[in-house]
């Protein structure tokens, strides 16, 4: 059985491994935008598949697909629901965070950044380099703090800091970053997980605003997993249906 992951993430990692040892032909799928992305085990492709159709003639070499993106990269995951109509498909989406009552759930970037507008005047924004260009309208006279891993090709703000950094961090780094940075509201997509969790405490810790942008909706009709012992049990069903 050949098994196509659709990755980018510490879950698509994790199951590539698991997979690995249970010796199954698995080939992991990375977007390519960042420019040193952790590996996975295994076999390992590069690059979009060009849309759907792309995705469609590239599914002649694969048997099943997981879908293990980030619960943020909606067009991956539509495009994956659409292709699969022949071939078996799982979605394995880490939960989102249990919303916290003092949290600000907003259901966009462009709301994301009024509402921290609204909420302080020092943010610090942990959006990923893609999201920023929707904050600078809003925030582009602000003391901006923006982490992301790699460089944006948008020029910033001056009055912008960027810093670049990849997770896990912990606590005491999140304290110590809010605490010289004055960070006075947090923006950070419901990305769930424990990778990034430690600034949320830190927000908290702080009395630091937090301002969440909710998850676009999950595709429809495909079965959705949450970890990866479910991701592997199931991808050991299909094994043994399809043997
Ligand atoms: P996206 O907007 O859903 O995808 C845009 C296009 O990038 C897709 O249409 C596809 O191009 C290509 N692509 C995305 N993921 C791919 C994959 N695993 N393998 C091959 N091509 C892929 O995705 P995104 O939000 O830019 O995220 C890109 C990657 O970064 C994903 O793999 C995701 O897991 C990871 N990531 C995203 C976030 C986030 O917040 N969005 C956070 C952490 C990691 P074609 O149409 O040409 O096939």
């Amino acid at each position: 059985m050949r098994l196509l992951l659709l990755g980018g993430t510490s879950e698509a990692r994790e199951l590539a491994a698991e997979l690995v040892d249970a010796g199954i032909d698995v080939t992991s799928s990375l977007a390519g935008r960042v420019a040193r992305p952790r590996l996975p085990v295994g076999k390992v492709r590069i690059g979009g598949f060009g849309g759907v159709p792309g995705l469609r003639a590239a599914l002649a070499d694969y048997d099943v697909v997981v879908d293990a993106t980030h619960p943020f990269a909606q067009a991956m995951t539509a495009n994956a629901a659409a292709a699969c109509t022949d071939v078996p498909l799982l979605r394995l989406a880490r939960p989102g965070w249990e919303p916290d009552p003092s949290w600000h759930y907003v259901d966009s970037h462009s709301d994301a950044a009024s509402t921290a507008a609204s909420l302080g005047g020092r943010p610090f924004l942990t959006v990923g380099r893609q999201e920023l260009a929707s904050f600078v309208p809003t925030l582009g006279a602000l003391p901006v703090l923006a982490r992301v891993v790699d460089v944006p090709d948008l020029e910033l703000p001056p009055a912008w800091e960027l810093l670049t950094s990849r997770g896990p961090y912990d606590l005491a780094d999140e304290l110590s970053l809010m605490r010289e940075h004055g960070t006075d509201v947090l923006v950070t997509k419901d990305s769930g997980g424990s990778y990034t969790w430690p600034k949320m405490v830190a927000a908290a810790e702080l009395g630091v605003a937090v301002v969440v942008v909710r998850r676009p909706p999950g595709p429809a009709g495909v079965r959705t997993v949450h970890d990866v012992a479910e991701a592997l049990a199931y991808v050991q069903a299909w094994v043994r249906a399809l043997s």
